[in-house]
């Protein structure tokens, strides 16, 4: 497994990661475990998470679980900020809020650290300033190892910079963001932002939830227990005619030379100097050996270009 180093930091993860969103809502214990242990022996070592990822909470539960013994092997990353109750007081990015929040995930995950902290969302009602602070504060208490944005805009991730260097904070390692072949948008802003200012993108639906794997075909029925047919009205957005205009040509050109359009999709985002790991989704052990192996492509100049010219659309 080839691993890239994240952000401005000594922090080194697999370059295929596994996204932890499917554990305590698609997979049960048992399923969760198969998929983690299949990733562990493969050398995935990035596991991302979130508090609020299965319920509120399960999949931290889940996930803590199945690594048991093996946590000490990986790179433990999950988030904060996201509704984890009623009130208004379970959300957020405020000191009062992180300061529970960090307690309650390292509990859930049975553990007494957090490699990588991360901000779900952007908390337009907390002064960032305060919010670095208090994440400071778990760095320099040991409970976080480092810390990282989502879903910042290139002018919140240089602005957290900005004060964090003033300050003396710990600084953003990694940017997780929305990032796939049907959706480059970020390249415009936060992918500059992030080269600029020493953070590694960590994109999120990396396959598009699944729209990138060559399971879905124009005009057919998908798999009956896949997400995006599971989804019904909601993945209309995504098996869009527009989408399917670029998967056709993604699939010829990776047939063209004996590859697939999962082998594409986990190859393009892996070669890219600013991508840290590609942290797709999987909810059977065979998916994570074929992204595995998918994420072998080192792709040449050449073919990036193509795929390059071949996705672009903004
Ligand atoms: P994704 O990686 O684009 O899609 C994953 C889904 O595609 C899987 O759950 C599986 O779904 C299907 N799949 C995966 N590998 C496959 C294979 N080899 N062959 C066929 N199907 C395959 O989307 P995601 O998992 O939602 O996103 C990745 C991670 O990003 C999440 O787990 C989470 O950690 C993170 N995330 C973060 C945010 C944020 O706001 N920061 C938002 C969303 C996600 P089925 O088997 O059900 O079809």
């Amino acid at each position: 497994m080839r691993m890239k180093t994240l952000g401005k930091s000594g922090l080194k993860v697999s370059v295929v990661g596994l996204g932890c969103n499917n554990f305590g809502m698609k997979c049960d214990q048992t399923e969760t475990d198969a998929v983690v242990g299949k990733a562990l022996d493969l050398g995935i070592t990035l596991f991302d998470t979130a508090d609020m990822y299965g319920g509120q909470g399960g999949s931290e539960t889940m996930l803590g679980k199945a690594l048991g013994a093996r946590r000490k092997d990986i790179v433990l990353a999950t988030k904060f900020g996201l509704p984890m109750g009623p009130g208004g007081y379970m959300q957020g990015a405020s000191r009062r809020y992180i300061m529970n929040a960090v307690e309650a995930s390292l509990k859930r995950l049975g553990t007494d650290y957090i490699d990588l902290y991360q901000i779900h969302f952007p908390d337009a009602e907390t002064p960032i300033e305060e919010t670095l602070s208090a994440l400071d504060d778990l760095v320099r208490a040991g409970k976080v190892r480092y810390v990282g944005s989502s879903n910042f805009t290139g002018w919140q991730l240089v602005e957290a910079w900005y004060i964090a260097e003033k300050k003396g904070y710990a600084k953003f390692i990694s940017a997780q963001n929305h990032y796939n072949l049907l959706d480059r948008k970020i390249e415009a802003d936060l992918v500059q932002a992030a080269n600029a200012y020493g953070a590694s993108v960590l994109p999120y639906f990396p396959l598009a939830s699944g729209m990138l794997t060559g399971k879905y075909k124009r005009n057919a029925a998908g798999p009956n227990d896949s997400r995006l047919v599971m989804w019904g009205e909601r993945a209309k957005s995504i098996l869009t005619d527009a989408n399917f205009d670029i998967v056709e040509k993604l699939e010829a050109f990776a047939a063209a030379r004996g590859h697939t359009i999962l082998d594409v999709a986990f190859g393009w985002l892996a070669s890219q100097p600013h991508v840290g790991s590609v942290i797709a989704g999987a909810t059977k052990p065979e998916q994570v050996e074929l992204n595995v192996k998918a994420g072998e492509w080192e792709m040449s100049a050449e073919e990036l270009a193509e795929v390059g010219k071949i996705s672009f659309r903004f």
